[in-house]
């Protein structure tokens, strides 16, 4: 468990950014994943009172903010009637209800895990984040960036009709992913994105009219060995999960 020897509860955006500008202060999110480690933090940065807790639905996209937890998008009627099961798939396997009733958008995607069933199935979608600093960007824009000290405000996504199939595999059930998978298709153009690689989910697009779609999709990504699956297993799995993805697009 951390330590810190400030808390602050920050009463907007700028003393947000200005304060964690020092790398010995820390944003505090849900806390989840932050809890695990044993840093020794200066100050603590709440973003609890800056109202970053809604999803909010405008004609062409959704704006989430970094602090709606798992759960919300889960549960949240609107996000399932643009983009069907896929917010709740994403997010279901991930360890229990309470879990993700603390855990947040923000801190996950801040935090660019590589085993992220989030970044996987949000890189299948037409997202972009809002940083205090920085501004907007396409979220693969972001998810490629090395972690910085700016602060994730919110989360764009689309509402532009694409339609995402998201698939995973685990050893057992709350375990974070073996290999994460997801498809989607906009006017044809079709994207596959691979997370938990075991590296940071990455995206590509392919054509299915190639009979050989699926083996050259599968080697535009990288593959790696470690305590949950080898290199030749999640290749194999890649196979398996995007072309199952695929098929459950087609069969819309
Ligand atoms: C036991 C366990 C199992 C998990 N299993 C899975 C899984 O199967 N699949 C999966 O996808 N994820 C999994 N996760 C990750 C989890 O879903 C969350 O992503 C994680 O807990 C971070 O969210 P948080 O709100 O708790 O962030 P915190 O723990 O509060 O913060 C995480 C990091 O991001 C920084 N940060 C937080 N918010 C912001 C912000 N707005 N702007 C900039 N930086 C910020 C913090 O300073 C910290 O460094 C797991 C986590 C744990 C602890």
């Amino acid at each position: 468990m951390f330590t810190a020897q400030n808390y602050v509860m920050a009463s907007s955006l700028e003393e947000a950014y200005t304060l964690n500008q020092k790398k010995a202060n820390a944003i505090l999110s849900g806390g989840c994943f932050l809890r695990l480690s044993k840093k020794r933090i200066h100050t603590l940065i709440d973003l609890s009172a800056l109202s970053l807790d809604q999803i909010e639905e405008f004609d062409e996209e959704f704006r989430i903010g970094a602090m709606v937890t798992l759960r919300d998008v889960e549960t949240n009627d609107a996000l399932r009637a643009s983009f069907g099961d896929g917010f709740y798939e994403m997010v279901r396997h991930i360890v229990g209800v309470q879990f993700r009733n603390c855990a947040t958008i923000g801190g996950s995607l801040a935090a660019r895990f590589g085993f992220s069933d989030i970044l996987t199935f949000l890189l299948a979608l037409d997202c972009e984040v809002e940083l205090a600093h920085a501004g907007r960007m396409p979220l693969c824009e972001y998810a490629a960036m090395k972690p910085d000290r700016d602060v994730l405000v919110y989360l764009y996504v689309k509402k532009n009709g694409r339609r995402a199939v998201y698939q995973t595999v685990r050893q057992t059930k709350t375990d974070i992913p073996v290999l994460a998978c997801a498809v989607s298709v906009l006017n044809g153009e079709y994207r596959a994105v691979v997370g938990a690689r075991p590296a940071r989910a990455m995206a590509v697009s392919f054509d299915p009219v190639d009979p050989d779609w699926i083996s050259k999709t599968v080697d535009a990504f990288s593959f790696g060995s470690n305590m949950r699956a080898s290199e030749e297993y999640r290749r194999h799995l890649a196979v398996v999960l995007l072309t199952r993805a695929y098929n459950a697009i087609r069969e819309g």
